[in-house]
């Protein structure tokens, strides 16, 4: 089992067998290894090559029990991707005890605010968003370990940046910064520069 020789643990394989994944596609053999370790990356990469499992499972792996406050965050560019990143998470670890909530803007407030006392070890949102939780004090990031910028053109084309960079900024200096994006344009790469450490570039 390819799976298991990239060191993904029994639960998780368990899982990805139910939800029909046979072998890991190529962006998950480059990026598993490498996110398990602890690096940062950059992965250049289309929707359908299975990125989201392919961050996903290393962060489920990394994630521990008993936390009180967030330890990954995901950044999305819309509300669509942040319920589908959510529900693909929360797949790969039904025999976990991690747990994904999305959170984005037009949901109701006090009801997002309800499911983070519920002390989500993942949370998948949009920036607007999670700037207004931030705002408010209704999430804390300073456990935060991981942070994945996923299509990060589409976010910059929707004028994310300056909140994407406001939330690395509140989150600990020693965190794993993954990025995700089709294109490369240049602003993409200065926010790389400016927030990952000796990333490893990974391009299917
Ligand atoms: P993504 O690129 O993350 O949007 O994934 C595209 C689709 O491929 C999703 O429906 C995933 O559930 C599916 N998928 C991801 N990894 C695998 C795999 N190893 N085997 C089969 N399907 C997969």
């Amino acid at each position: 089992d390819k799976f298991i020789s990239l060191g993904i643990s029994d639960r998780i394989i368990r899982a990805l067998h139910e939800m029909g994944f046979e072998e890991p596609t190529p962006i998950q053999e480059q990026c598993i290894p490498v996110l398990a370790a602890g690096r940062d990356l950059i992965g250049q990469a289309q929707t359908g090559t299975g990125k989201t499992a392919a961050f996903g499972i290393p962060l489920i792996e990394r994630t521990t029990r008993n936390a009180q406050t967030v330890q990954a965050i995901i950044l999305t560019p819309t509300r669509e991707l942040a319920i589908q990143v959510a529900e693909e998470l929360n797949r790969i670890g039904q025999f976990t005890d991690a747990q994904a909530l999305p959170i984005y803007g037009g949901q109701d407030i006090q009801r997002q605010i309800k499911s983070l006392k519920r002390h989500p070890q993942i949370v998948v949102a949009t920036p607007g968003r999670l700037m207004d939780h931030m705002e408010r004090r209704t999430i804390r990031l300073e456990e935060v370990r991981a942070v994945v910028l996923d299509e990060a053109d589409e976010m910059l084309n929707m004028g994310f940046i300056e909140d994407i960079e406001n939330i690395l900024a509140a989150t600990p200096a020693g965190r794993q910064t993954i990025l995700f994006s089709a294109t490369m344009p240049k602003q993409i790469q200065n926010l790389a520069r400016k927030f990952q450490n000796d990333p490893a570039l990974i391009q299917v």
